[in-house]
């Protein structure tokens, strides 16, 4: 029996630096996983290619898209439509191929709830803990502030708590080497495992 390849799902909160932190993880050679190119609504920035950054459609063909259920997950992001292709994601997992996703939140609830037994790693910022204290101790913002900093802190966090593993993005190359210490951990469970054992638990009976 051949392994599925590990659907690895990174997001967090938007400003939280996933572009670069992705970016630093396959720019490393040694990485030896996919990475799922999205779809999206949104113009290409200078230098962005079709078929590489992303695939840049219509919000037509996006929406027949959608409407043929080729989509793993999408969601709206600044007026604009970003999702997953499906058929490349289930192609890869069943030649045994990890598949990476970075993505916004909201997607990243819909692949949980479609494949759960991925591996969701949610990014944060820095002083996601010091928040408050900061917010707080600063004394310059109106509670107005105060209290919708801390809401959206909270959303944030409640969110975090549905991913198994939270990364800190503090030093990008620290963020990665946990990154891929996660990776590496997965493949190690025993639940992934075991098929291989199987022969030799049976010789031992
Ligand atoms: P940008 O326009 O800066 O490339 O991306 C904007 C946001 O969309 C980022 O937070 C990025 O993670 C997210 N994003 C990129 N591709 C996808 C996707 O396929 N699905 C979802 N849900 N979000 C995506």
């Amino acid at each position: 029996m051949s392994e599925r390849g590990l659907l690895i799902v990174l997001s967090g909160p938007s400003g939280v630096g996933k572009g670069t932190v992705r970016g630093a993880i396959f720019d490393d050679p040694e990485t030896n996983f996919d990475y799922s190119i999205s779809m999206t609504t949104r113009s290409p920035r200078e230098g962005e290619k079709d078929g590489v950054d992303y695939y840049f459609r219509s919000r037509e063909e996006f929406e027949d898209a959608i409407q043929a259920g080729q989509m793993l997950e999408y969601a709206e992001y600044v007026g604009n439509y970003y999702g997953t292709p499906l058929q490349y994601v289930e192609e890869k997992l069943a030649q045994g191929i990890d598949v990476f996703l970075e993505i916004e939140v909201q997607g990243a609830l819909q692949v949980k709830e479609r494949m759960p037994e991925g591996v969701f790693i949610f990014l944060t910022p820095p002083d996601l803990s010091e928040l408050k204290n900061r917010i707080i101790g600063r004394g310059t913002e109106s509670m107005e502030v105060v209290n919708e900093r801390m809401e959206t802190a909270r959303k944030e966090i409640e969110l975090m708590t549905s991913y198994d593993y939270a990364v800190v993005n503090d030093l990008v190359p620290e963020a990665v080497r946990k990154i891929k210490g996660i990776i590496e951990t997965e493949h190690l469970k025993t639940e992934r495992v075991v098929h291989r054992y199987q022969k030799m638990l049976e010789g031992l009976k």
